[in-house]
């Protein structure tokens, strides 16, 4: 268990929250880079899986009140193989101890925040009951907060990307009676919105905070890893590659022109990075201990 410091930002406190760690095969990390360079960027095992984590954010907001946790990690639904696959313990429940840790009860958390509905990302939303036959809220109070086009996307997924949204995830989530599409670029309040970007699914929402001076964004599956940074380096799981380079530009350029701080969801070692430039034009993210953050 990871145990993270709180950071400020604006009217916002933010506690990572720590959903466990997830091995996931190198070669789909990190899509066309031939294995020659990715593993000489990062370990693997001998599997040929990459370590990562599932980094959540709880942000606390002193001027609305609201308790916003982003993303909800895998879960606990998996049987033993499957965690096997995923290299995760069985029978563990990572994000409930770390909320705890937290001081937060699930029972307080007012709005979920999706970055999208990937199984890494709202595995945790819900969980078998103790026959295990029928599965339970872990959130019995939350929004559950999706852009609209993501939803409209996860309810009817092409067959590249069926596998990865899970009838039992999404389903209770539409069920709820809480769920809430939202529109791109959509704001929470003020100091607090969203990015939508599309390469890697229809209607990822990247949740960025800002105060005067600063700015944190979620990285989400945008960069799963500081490695991921180089404009080329994107995974084979995302839908629309070439849109992912353009988006990865951009917001590259936008990130070294203000200095925005990455916090990162799924990099197993690093929860900031910043990104630089070279003399040649290239991006590369530079990790960010928590002593270095400017806040
Ligand atoms: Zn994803």
């Amino acid at each position: 268990m990871n145990s993270f410091t709180p950071f400020q930002i604006g009217p916002f406190t933010c506690t990572p929250i720590d959903a466990g760690d997830i091995w996931l095969d190198g070669g789909a990390m990190f899509g066309v880079v031939p294995y020659t360079l990715w593993s000489k960027a990062i370990e693997h095992d001998e599997r040929l899986r990459i370590p990562m984590t599932m980094r959540c954010l709880l942000i606390e907001s002193s001027h609305t009140g609201h308790r916003y946790l982003i993303d909800n990690g895998i879960g606990t639904k998996y049987d033993a193989k499957k965690c096997d696959i995923y290299g995760i313990p069985y029978g563990a429940d990572p994000l409930m101890e770390s909320l705890t840790q937290a001081g937060v009860d699930p029972s307080e958390i007012t709005h979920m925040v999706f970055s999208h509905l990937h199984f890494d990302h709202c595995g945790g939303t819900t969980a078998w009951d103790s026959a295990g036959t029928k599965l339970e809220h872990r959130f019995p109070n939350a929004q559950f907060v999706v852009n609209e086009r993501h939803w409209a996307e996860a309810n009817s997924p092409n067959a590249r990307e069926t596998a990865s949204f899970l009838r039992d995830n999404i389903a209770p989530i539409g069920e709820s009676g809480r769920l809430v599409t939202v529109q791109d670029n959509y704001e929470f309040e003020p100091g607090f919105d969203v990015l939508n970007i599309d390469g890697h699914t229809i209607g990822q929402q990247l949740p960025r905070l800002s105060d005067d001076s600063h700015t944190v964004i979620y990285a989400a599956d945008l960069f799963p890893t500081v490695h991921h940074v180089p404009v080329p380096w994107v995974m084979g799981y995302d839908m629309r590659p070439t849109v992912t380079l353009t988006e990865k530009a951009q917001l590259c350029a936008t990130s070294v022109q203000q200095e925005w701080i990455w916090f990162m969801e799924h990099d197993a070692h690093h929860v900031f990075m910043t990104i630089q430039q070279d003399d040649r034009g290239r991006y590369k993210g530079v990790p960010l201990g928590a002593s270095e953050l400017p806040f």
